[in-house]
């Protein structure tokens, strides 16, 4: 098996015997609600799978105006836990409300500054060399053509068309560099499987991605979004395989999180597809990747997304 080293992350060391269920739709901070269908629902859920603790449950928070179907399930043992964090004191309910919503992913003590002031344009570099040289911390943005890249950007930084520089004619195959706050940067890479493209110039890419990928030290961690709206795509399997087996650190953004109704493509709802890509690369990492639901229509996970940066920025820049 391929054995991919995220960051160095603490593994959750309560309830081994059994596999308990946690919801990923918490808000991060307590909301006392009442119990109502969904609460009830959930809080049975953890009940039955923490029958072996004496102490009570409390009702776990959650956002109440999400439909119940789209809550997905969690197991502990599949969410990531940045480094530098103890969950082993953590109830499941206390857990649970660290929970990034629509994410696997546990909120840090590193979780702060997440806020966006300032976005600029920086660069547009041909290859690793020539990427800016002055030790910021990096977040890449990869995936298919059309996948919503540029969408999601805009999204983050609250801009309508910062990623528009990277659209430009003569710099859709560049490392383009965005830089935030002035403390750190968001890097658009190529996208990647756009069929028109000529042969040697995927070769190119290829090349010149990985390289980056490979030697760029100040890259904390490539974000890979995949369209969460259509099941799996071959490419997109690869590329997530190809990271793993690599040891990049990977985040895994789903995208067009909004598109709920049935599709005549396999005719999955977006957390369907999901939990199948989830299952589908699991053999190449040895334990959970990060991975985040968004859409930029309804800008869900934008803030989640800024969240789980910060977390992992704080961190790397600590150590
Ligand atoms: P890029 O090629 O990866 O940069 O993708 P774009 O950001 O240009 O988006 C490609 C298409 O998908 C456009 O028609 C967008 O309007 C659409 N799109 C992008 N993000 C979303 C999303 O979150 N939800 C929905 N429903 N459509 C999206």
């Amino acid at each position: 098996m391929v054995i991919l080293h995220q960051l160095p992350r603490l593994h959750s060391s309560i309830f081994l015997t059994k596999t308990p269920f946690l919801y990923t739709h918490f808000n991060l901070l307590p909301k006392p609600k009442l119990p109502t269908k969904t609460t009830s629902t959930l809080f049975s859920t953890l009940n039955s799978t923490l029958s072996t603790t004496s102490e009570p449950i409390p009702i776990p928070t959650h956002n109440l105006d999400i439909p119940e179907e789209t809550h997905v399930p969690i197991s502990i043992e599949k969410l990531f836990v940045p480094p530098d964090t103890d969950v082993s004191s953590d109830t499941a309910a206390s857990l649970s409300t660290r929970i990034l919503k629509g994410s696997n992913i546990v909120l840090s003590k590193y979780a702060r500054d997440a806020q966006v002031s300032q976005a600029d344009f920086v660069k547009s570099s041909v290859d690793t060399q020539a990427c800016p040289s002055d030790g910021l911390p990096e977040f890449a943005l990869v995936g298919r053509s059309n996948v919503g890249k540029s969408s999601l950007l805009n999204s983050i930084v609250r801009r309508k068309k910062l990623a528009l520089t990277s659209k430009k004619p003569g710099k859709t195959q560049c490392i383009n560099h965005f830089r935030i706050n002035d403390s750190w940067y968001l890097v658009d890479l190529p996208g990647y499987g756009y069929a028109a493209a000529p042969h040697e110039l995927r070769i190119d890419w290829e090349k010149f991605t990985k390289d980056y990928f490979l030697n760029r030290s100040t890259l904390v961690s490539v974000f890979l979004l995949i369209d969460a709206s259509i099941p799996a795509k071959k490419i997109d399997l690869e590329y997530a395989s190809w990271l793993g087996e690599n040891q990049v650190p990977m985040t895994l953004v789903f995208t067009k999180c909004d598109k709920r109704k049935k599709r005549k493509n396999g005719g999955k709802r977006p957390e369907e597809n999901v939990n199948d890509f989830q299952e589908l690369i699991r053999g190449f990492f040895q334990t959970a990747p990060p991975w985040i639901m968004t859409s930029s229509v309804t800008n869900q996970g934008r803030d989640e997304i800024l969240l789980h940066m910060a977390q992992l920025r704080n961190y790397w820049l600590k150590h």
